[in-house]
Order: structure tokens, then C-alpha cells, then sequence
């Protein structure tokens, strides 16, 4: 019993890892990933990156570039339930831009049934499982969009399409806390946020991906024999593109935004890597996006992190960069 305790304890903090495939009219050329299994990657490393020619990587979970959205989220599925149950969980999608966070998190651009991310498969599930509970629980689901851009927080649900907004959010005090009841008020309150994430961003100037984005998920049970009431949230993160700016080269504005969103996933990295070595003191305040999700990491909350990476030679820089970040938080 013991031993499924500290099993418990110990799978609080997962990481996966998410290989996206080449694109079409990509040109196919060698691919640096060399070998996937359920649990380890390995990459081949040309030796300017270090001295040793491969480097494999140990993860929960390993997703080659076949595996669909629907098996990616399999794994994901036990967490909604917690939520249910009055857990805090966060997911977080990590990666060098063109990584395909979004795509995990979200979907591609035209979107379809098949297609959908962790986001809307999460949603369902949880209105598909509190319907399942009717008899014996009631539960309230609402939702909230921000999005965090050079340490500032942005409502992302500010529209006045949106009707029924209560400004009573737990985490994110200003931020808009719409009620939903069903996948599709979901989608059409994403829609919204996904609008309102784009006002500001230019063709050349794609803000997208370099700001974090997080949509959260409150929900509050009601055991209808006992009266007890639980609490219970998500959040789903989409963050800043990982990849490292020549300092050399930017300046300005894009210095200062690549200055923030390294401080922003190194103070994110520094938190789970001292929640998984049960560190007593965790850095939370280091960052607006760890400060807001304080309550969400650590103590009974559940964290999976799925990094991103590219196939392509190209990026084997910051592909083993990002292995590197993530194999420090498993
Ligand atoms: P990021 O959000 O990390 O910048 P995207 O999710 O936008 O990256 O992915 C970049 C491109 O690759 C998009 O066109 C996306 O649809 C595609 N893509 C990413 N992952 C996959 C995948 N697993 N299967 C198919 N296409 C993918
Ligand atoms: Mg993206």
C-alpha cells in the first residue's frame, strides 16, 4: 500500500515527449531523431553540439511521428478524471517554435473531429464523465483564456459576444470566468480567444509565438447525498516558443520579448524540477506564469509536460535543448 502511495507521489510530475513528422513539401532529407521507443528517444548529435555522436533521452512517454491525437490523449485521459475527483492539474505544451505544441494542445488550422488537440478532447471528456455522475454528483464548469506576453497577463475572453461573465476568477483575479455547459460553448468561447489572441499580431510579427496562452478550466462538485462540495481545476498551456535568440542579432522589442520568455521557461523549469526532487522551497515567484499557477503546481497537483520536437537536422540544436530542459523536470 505503501509502495502505491509513493507510486502516486511519484507520478504527480510526467513527461512526454511528442516527435511531430516531416511536413508535406517538406524536403525529406536525413531525419536526427534515430530511434523511438515507448519510453526513450534517441537523436544523432553532429559534433559541434557536444562530443558524442548520439544522446538518448528517458521520458514517461515517447510519440513518434505516427501517433495520432486520439492516442496522444489516451494518455492524458486519467488527469481529467482527477479534475473531476477535486484535483489541480496542468498540462503544458513545451517546444522550439514549429515544434508542434499548438497542434497538440489545439489542432491544425482546419480543424476536424479527428483532429482535435488535448484541449477539446479534455472538455469533452469532462462533460462526457460529469454526465456519467449525474446521479450521485452535480457539477459547475466554467472557463478562462489568458494569454502572457513580456510578464503581462491578457484576457483573452473580453469580448462582448460574451455574455454571462462573472468577474470572479480564482487565479487570475481580472480575468473573465465564463460558465459552460457544453463542448460546444467551449469551442465557440476558444474561437473567441483565438481572435482576440491574433488582434496585434502582423504577418511578420506572429505574437503567437511568443506569448504564453493558457486556457483554464474551474470546476466546482457537489455530492448530492452528502452536501460535501470539492473544487477542482485545469490548465492547459501553450507556451512560448523555446528556441534561444542570438543575442547578437536582436534587438529592441525582440530582445526584450526573448529575455522574458526565457526567464519565464527557465523560472517554469526550476519549479518542476524542485517539485520533482521535493525540494522544500519552490521558486514559484519568479515568473507571472509560475506565480499564477502556484496554487496548480506542487502539493497534490498533477503536472504533464509534452515537449515538442522537429525531426529535421536543422533544429538538432535546440531539439537537444529542449530534451535537455526536459529530462532535468522528469
Ligand atoms: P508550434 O505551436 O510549436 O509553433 P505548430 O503546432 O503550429 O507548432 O506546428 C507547426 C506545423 O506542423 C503546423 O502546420 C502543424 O499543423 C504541423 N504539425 C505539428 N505537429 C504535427 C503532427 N503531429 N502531425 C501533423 N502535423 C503536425
Ligand atoms: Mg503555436
Amino acid at each position: 500500500k505503501l509502495y502505491n502511495q509513493v507510486q502516486d507521489l511519484k507520478g504527480s510530475i510526467r513527461v512526454y515527449c511528442r516527435v511531430r513528422p516531416f511536413l508535406p513539401g517538406q524536403p525529406n532529407r536525413s531525419n536526427s531523431v534515430e530511434h523511438i521507443e515507448e519510453g526513450s528517444i534517441s537523436i544523432s548529435v553532429p559534433t559541434k553540439y557536444g562530443k558524442e555522436g548520439h544522446r538518448s533521452f528517458n521520458f514517461n512517454k515517447v510519440f513518434g511521428p505516427s501517433a495520432t491525437q486520439e492516442e496522444v490523449f489516451a494518455d492524458t485521459r486519467p488527469l481529467i478524471r482527477s479534475v473531476l475527483d477535486g484535483f489541480n492539474v496542468c498540462i503544458f505544451a513545451y517546444g522550439q517554435t514549429g515544434s508542434g505544441k499548438t497542434h497538440t494542445m489545439t489542432g491544425p488550422k482546419e480543424l476536424t473531429e479527428q483532429s482535435q488537440g488535448v484541449n477539446y478532447r479534455a472538455l469533452s471528456d469532462l462533460f462526457l464523465l460529469s454526465e456519467q455522475r449525474k446521479d450521485t454528483f452535480s457539477y459547475d464548469v466554467s472557463v478562462q483564456m489568458i494569454e502572457i506576453y513580456n510578464e503581462q497577463v491578457r484576457d483573452l475572453l473580453v469580448a462582448d459576444e460574451i455574455r454571462n461573465s462573472s468577474q470572479n476568477g480564482v487565479n487570475v483575479p481580472d480575468a473573465n470566468l465564463v460558465p459552460v455547459s457544453t463542448p460546444s460553448d467551449v469551442l465557440e468561447l476558444m474561437t473567441i480567444g483565438h481572435r482576440n489572441r491574433a488582434v496585434g499580431a502582423t504577418a511578420l510579427n506572429d505574437r503567437s509565438s511568443r506569448s504564453h496562452s493558457c486556457l483554464t478550466v474551474h470546476v466546482q462538485g457537489r455530492d448530492l447525498t452528502s452536501g460535501t462540495s470539492l473544487r477542482g481545476s485545469m490548465h492547459l498551456v501553450d507556451l512560448a516558443g523555446s528556441e534561444r535568440v542570438d543575442k547578437s542579432e536582436v534587438t529592441g522589442d525582440r530582445l526584450k520579448e526573448a529575455q522574458h520568455i526565457n526567464k519565464s521557461l527557465s523560472a517554469l523549469g526550476d519549479v518542476i524540477a524542485s517539485l520533482a526532487q521535493k525540494n522544500s522551497h519552490v521558486p514559484y515567484r519568479n515568473s507571472k506564469l509560475t506565480q499564477l499557477l502556484q496554487d496548480s503546481l506542487g502539493g497534490q497537483a498533477k503536472t504533464l509536460m509534452f515537449v515538442h520536437v522537429s525531426p529535421e537536422p536543422d533544429a538538432v540544436g535546440e531539439t537537444l535543448s529542449t530534451l535537455k530542459f526536459a529530462e532535468r523536470v522528469a
